[in-house]
């Protein structure tokens, strides 16, 4: 399955909320007055004015809630380090994973010999899943039939209790989807980390892709956004992947 993105929702008019914030700290402004004369080359330069001074905290007003699929189990553990953001994750508890898709590398998909070891494994995980479900299942119907409880909701809890230990076989490649919420600013430090070329490849290309759509909608707010190569000198040091020159072809600077 392949990674895909939505932008589900954001913030109506982000830059112009984002400069109404702004324009609070430095004016003496009424709040019902706080919009007025708040022209598009005016919520600009309040946006640019924030991002040369580092004021960060006005651009947090603005949040973008974005829908992700057909990423890997991998990949979530990596996003939800992100602290500053909202995640909703559908559940290996609730949901059972009765043919469960997966992200196949496209390094193991180049290489014929891994690319089979890889889809064995993949198929012998879905095969020891369902047959722990099943095994698990019985015996949680077994207990709970002889704690006394009907049959049709002890059929329901035990497919519950057992998908929530079968699942412990599943791999990091298995698919996942989630909503998650960021605002401007956590988006910011995201974008940075993850349009890195050192970030791997998976959430790279995730990032990539919330940048692009954020910056049809909000193009002010994110135009400083990306991978700081982009705006000065690589801060990966040793690290560094070298490639400045080639990052910022990608991106059109
Ligand atoms: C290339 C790369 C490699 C990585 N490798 C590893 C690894 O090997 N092992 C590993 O565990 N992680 C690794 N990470 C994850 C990384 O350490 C961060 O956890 C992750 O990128 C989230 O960044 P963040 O804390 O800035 O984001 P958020 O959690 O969204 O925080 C945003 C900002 O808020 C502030 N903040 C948030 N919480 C606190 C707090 N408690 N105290 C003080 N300030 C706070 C900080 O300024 C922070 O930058 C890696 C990340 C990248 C990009």
């Amino acid at each position: 399955m392949a990674l895909k993105v939505t932008l589900l929702a954001y913030t109506p008019d982000p830059q112009k909320t984002v400069a109404m914030a702004a324009k609070l700290c430095y004016s003496p402004s009424k709040i019902s007055d706080i919009g007025e004369g708040l022209t598009d080359e005016k919520v600009s330069s309040f946006v640019d004015m924030l991002s040369e001074i580092g004021h960060e905290s006005p651009i947090e007003h603005a949040s973008f809630t974005f829908g992700i699929e057909g990423v890997s189990r991998a990949l979530l553990a990596q996003i939800t380090r992100h602290r500053i953001a909202s995640y909703s994750v559908q559940s290996q508890r609730y949901v059972a994973e009765k043919q469960f898709e997966y992200v196949l590398p496209p390094e193991i998909e180049k290489n014929p010999e891994a690319k089979e070891i890889f889809l064995d494994a993949m198929k012998r995980d879905q095969e020891q899943y369902d047959k722990l479900a099943e095994i698990l299942k019985k015996q949680a119907y077994d207990e709970f039939i002889a704690s006394g409880m009907d049959e049709k909701a002890a059929a329901k809890a035990a497919e519950k209790k057992a998908i929530e230990d079968a699942r412990f076989v599943l791999p990091n490649a298995c698919c996942t989807k989630m909503i998650c919420t960021f605002n401007a600013r956590s988006l910011k430090n995201f974008f940075a980390h993850r349009c890195c070329n050192r970030a791997q490849w998976e959430i790279r290309s995730l990032a990539e892709q919330m940048l692009m759509q954020c910056l049809e909608v909000a193009p002010e707010l994110f135009k400083h956004c990306g991978p700081p190569c982009l705006f000065g000198k690589c801060p990966e040091g040793k690290m560094s992947c070298g490639k400045m020159q080639e990052v910022r072809k990608k991106y059109g600077r």
